[in-house]
């Protein structure tokens, strides 16, 4: 059945709550973006407002697009002390994917004549694909129970980075709660082997410009200045992460009945925070978390010395963010303080000015956010506003519109990499298909995504990005 959108602004449309929804829909859209009535994402944003503790709303952001039972591009929050569920699937199976922007003091104009040094360079240096392989070889089972627990700041303490990168790191770099206890042994052993490897497909390391600058005092805060060269990294938690997701939806699965928890869709397996069960995934999850974490860091340093080498310049850190996270976190509802369990899948939390969780030298313009689009077109920094909506939360890329399958059918790799270079993008992929899968026709337009999420409220623009080179897994 068609699934009514009442519009409330140009921006944010609304679906009407009926049983067995807790609470309403609300999808942040402009008329161009909103999915169809029919569209599976939105059932899916219908499916998560039935479950157990939901308040306010099953928001959807504009690159909202379907997912594994919560659509990416979805947040929910559920209210702990009212029985409150988490849901792995509303965090995905890359737990803690995120994004990393480096930026360095050289000008887009010097790069031509050392771009195709660098970008072999940034080749061998970035592990990925089917080739396998990981900046950092662990020397025993001990090394990764204590990057699980310690996230960056102990890639750090191992020489891989900076103590500054951990200030510019989303929770300093690791998340607390981490209980390596519930990683089973078939996560740890598919995690092993892929410290510091960016994966496949959407994951990516972009050398990019800035393009244009939005708001000045935000980018100088930032150090993001028009016609810098910086560097993006979106990866995330590899196998281990993956691992979590699977093991934890079968265990909630088979317990749901127990806890009395009935959903419309098996996907949305849960159980609530305050039980067992949930703090063996929520401790699981922030192991997986810190891994992530670990993982971009050790990325980061390692296009770090190839930058240095090839061009003796400097990566500063920006901000690193993950897009696929639950987080307890306290907000108003209704009047009143709660403590909550904040789905973010495909979203990004996005601070206002002045929150006390952000670095002193960042509080005054917000939490930096960083949208990857295509590699093809352009990428943005966003920053938090005031007011923010959905608990804080923004989009996190341009959000797919073709299936990989589908994508693959429109061009083949080979063309599209020529193609990409004739738009002055050097291309650095690990198989034509995984390239293929990724090309630009296949994502919603990242520029329409992020006006949409400035006008509804949920961010501000800062700086774009466009590509000069893309390693991809
Ligand atoms: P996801 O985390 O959902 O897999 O991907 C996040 C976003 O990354 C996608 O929505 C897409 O906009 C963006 N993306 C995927 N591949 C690339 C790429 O090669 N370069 C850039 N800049 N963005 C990409
Ligand atoms: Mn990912
Ligand atoms: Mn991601």
């Amino acid at each position: 059945m068609d699934i009514v959108l009442t519009p409330e602004t140009p921006h944010r449309f609304r679906i009407e709550r009926r049983a067995p929804m807790r609470v309403p829909g609300v999808v942040f859209a402009s008329e161009d973006l909103l999915p169809t009535g029919g569209a599976e994402a939105l059932q899916q944003v219908v499916n998560v407002a039935t479950l157990p503790g939901i308040v306010t709303a099953s928001y959807a952001m504009p690159d909202v697009h379907w997912g594994y039972g919560f659509p990416i591009g979805g947040v929910a929050a559920t209210d702990v002390a009212a029985g409150g569920v988490v849901s792995p699937g509303g965090v995905g199976f890359d737990i803690s994917c995120g994004v990393r922007l480096l930026v360095t003091e050289l000008a887009a104009e010097d790069l031509p004549p050392v771009r195709e040094r660098l970008m072999d360079g940034l080749d061998r240096a970035t592990p990925r694909g089917m080739r396998g392989g990981a900046v950092w070889r662990l020397t025993g089972p001990g090394q990764l129970e204590k990057l699980l627990a310690g996230g960056s700041p102990y890639a750090v303490s191992q020489g891989h980075g900076e103590e500054r990168d951990l200030d510019r790191c989303e929770d300093g770099g690791a998340v607390s709660d981490a209980d390596p206890g519930q990683v089973s042994a078939r996560a740890k052993e598919r995690g092993a082997g892929q410290v510091g490897s960016l994966g496949s497909g959407n994951h990516f390391l972009e050398v990019q410009r800035v393009a244009e600058v939005y708001d000045a005092p935000a980018a100088a805060a930032y150090g993001l200045r028009t016609g810098q060269v910086c560097v993006m990294i979106h990866c995330g938690s590899r196998g281990l992460g993956h691992q979590i997701c699977t093991d934890h939806v079968r265990a909630m699965e088979a317990d749901m009945a127990r806890y009395g928890i009935e959903v419309p869709d098996r996907q949305l397996a849960c159980a609530p925070v305050d039980s067992a069960q949930g703090r063996a995934y929520l401790g699981a999850m922030a192991a997986a978390a810190n891994y992530g974490r670990a993982n971009r860091q050790l990325l980061g340093d390692a296009a770090r010395r190839v930058f240095a080498g090839v061009t003796g310049a400097r990566l500063d850190l920006v901000y690193d963010i993950s897009h696929n996270l639950a987080k307890v976190e306290s907000h108003e509802v209704a009047g009143r303080r709660r403590r909550l369990c904040v789905h973010r899948k495909g979203a990004t939390r996005a601070l206002p000015p002045g929150h006390p969780d952000l670095p002193p030298d960042l509080r005054p313009h917000g939490q930096p956010v960083l949208i990857p689009g295509t590699m093809g077109t352009a990428s943005y920094v966003l920053a938090g506003v005031a007011g923010g909506q959905a608990f804080f939360s923004t989009c996190h890329g341009a959000g797919r519109v073709l299936s990989r399958h589908a994508a693959v059918r429109t061009v083949p790799g080979k063309e599209l990499r020529a193609r990409l270079e004739r738009q002055g993008v050097a291309v650095r992929a690990s198989s034509w298909r995984g390239l293929a899968e990724e090309t630009p026709e296949a994502y919603k337009d990242v520029a329409a995504v992020v006006e949409t999420s400035e006008a509804a409220g949920l961010c501000r623009r800062v700086a774009r990005l466009v590509p000069l080179g893309v390693v991809k897994g």
